[in-house]
């Protein structure tokens, strides 16, 4: 059905007004004002609310295997919750084992996501490069809708390329036309200062912090910055955290060279005290990487997305119950890495960005659904409210409270790490592929509602 969004303020990247938006149960049809209703539509009167483009969240981690346990949030749940806060698509990560067929774990994401309850689209993981790899990539990249490949400077045992691996990664994703993205933190500096820690004792959820300095995370972000530049790829540094790496970031973009850079919403909201908690359960919550860092860090972050060195705000969502946190009580680097964000990214932005003055309501918008739409190569398919775009849309109530809770979220998890926030703007109403699919604080989405976004190359 047709849906009439009525009196509403459009906010787009680069600017607001008041006008109607009229969507043809799919893609958004016409955006002026005035509309008269066509004889069959639902009409949503929006005066006093924003109307803005479906958040992007482009880092989340549904469903996603590790080791013997996976995350808490399914494509279904976490799905659900990024409706209700919001969000109508999500990168995820497919991550090959390392030898693993890239086009065979492309395919088994492919069939967890089935289910999924809003718009999703992946990047995959270089976790081994040969000529194998290569071809595999490339065959994604041209029949799977994959346009960004993903790298990891540490966890040695798992995950991570050696240098060689990952220069040679990104040469080859430079011809490919796409995008190479890092987690940049120096892995010798890590595994040093951990061993170091459990020597000494120091068990409790605190070495975590301990042994992921933001050094470490500087200089792997120099490092990345620098083979990107010789490979001529464009590089995304994922889940930056601190004032050393976005140095690093700001005086490559200063270069010319084609940088970009993200943060969580968790990172621009908590700080690393959280990790020294005397209770080693709830400390354990904490636990992701980078960690939470100081405030002077955080402040920094927020200039940085201010000034737009920063361009995209995502959440890695991650989500393990207390239970799977509890593996690693009382050795810090077995605790499963990862936080929660899906749900309450774009309400964290609104509250701690745009109320307290450090962001106007475009650089919210671009920030947490615009600039992800662009860089990863879904604009104007996604990211703007104009004629012809995909009908995700947010209605976004500016003075809506809303108050976190384990006991009320729609995430899988039985704690947040966002516990007793109240947060000043909320969605009212979204609208995932023309749909309403939250409204008067209920979802109501049916499995699989959700669609696969084919990104190519740019
Ligand atoms: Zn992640």
């Amino acid at each position: 059905m047709k849906i009439l969004i009525r009196n509403g303020t459009v906010v787009n990247d680069d600017g607001s007004r008041n006008t109607d938006v009229l969507t043809d149960g799919k893609l958004i049809e016409a955006v002026e004002p005035g509309i008269l209703p066509p004889e069959t539509c639902k009409i949503v009167e929006a005066d006093g609310l924003l109307v803005i483009p479906g958040g992007i969240d482009p880092h989340t981690h549904l469903e996603m295997p590790v080791g013997a346990i996976h995350t808490a949030d399914g494509f279904d749940s976490g799905g659900e919750a990024a409706l209700s806060g919001g969000t109508t698509t999500i990168i995820d990560f497919v991550n090959p084992l390392r030898g693993q067929s890239y086009v065979e774990a492309y395919e088994q994401w492919m069939g967890r996501a089935q289910k999924a309850t809003c718009n999703y689209s992946f990047h995959v993981t270089v976790t081994w490069f040969d000529d194998q790899a290569a071809e595999e990539m490339r065959y994604l990249s041209e029949r799977g809708g994959v346009n960004s490949f993903k790298h990891f400077t540490t966890y040695r045992d798992t995950i991570m390329l050696n240098q060689e691996g990952m220069l040679q990664s990104f040469f080859h994703v430079a011809r490919l036309g796409c995008l190479a993205t890092v987690h940049a933190e120096n892995d010798v500096i890590i595994t040093h200062l951990q061993n170091d820690l459990l020597k000494k004792g120091i068990t409790h959820p605190k070495g975590h912090v301990l042994s992921r300095p933001p050094i470490a995370e500087a200089e792997a972000t120099n490092r990345v910055i620098a083979l990107a530049e010789v490979a001529g790829v464009p590089v995304y540094i994922v889940h930056l955290s601190c004032a050393g790496a976005l140095d690093a970031v700001k005086a490559a973009q200063i270069r010319g060279q084609e940088v970009y850079a993200e943060s969580l919403c968790g990172h621009l909201l908590l700080d690393r005290s959280v990790y020294f908690n005397h209770s080693r359960e709830i400390a354990a919550r904490y636990v992701m990487s980078p960690p939470y860092r100081s405030r002077e860090h955080r402040d920094a972050l927020w200039d940085g997305i201010a000034t737009e060195s920063i361009q995209v705000i995502g959440s890695d969502n991650c989500t393990f119950t207390q239970e799977q946190r509890n593996l690693g009580l009382y050795d810090f680097t077995r605790i499963p890495n990862g936080s929660p964000g899906i749900e309450d990214r774009l309400r964290i932005i609104w509250d701690q960005g745009v109320r307290t003055g450090r962001l106007s309501r475009e650089r919210f918008v671009a920030a947490t659904s615009t600039n992800a739409a662009k860089i990863f190569n879904m604009y104007p398919r996604k990211g703007v409210i104009k004629p012809g775009s995909d009908a995700d849309i947010v209605l976004w109530d500016p003075d809506k409270s809303h108050s976190v809770s384990a006991g009320s979220h729609r995430q899988a998890i039985d704690y947040s790490v966002f516990e007793g926030y109240e947060f000043i703007g909320s969605p009212s109403l979204t609208i995932l592929n023309g749909q309403v699919v939250f409204e008067n604080g209920r979802v109501n989405v049916a499995a699989g509602a959700g669609t696969f976004v084919a990104r190519s190359p740019r």
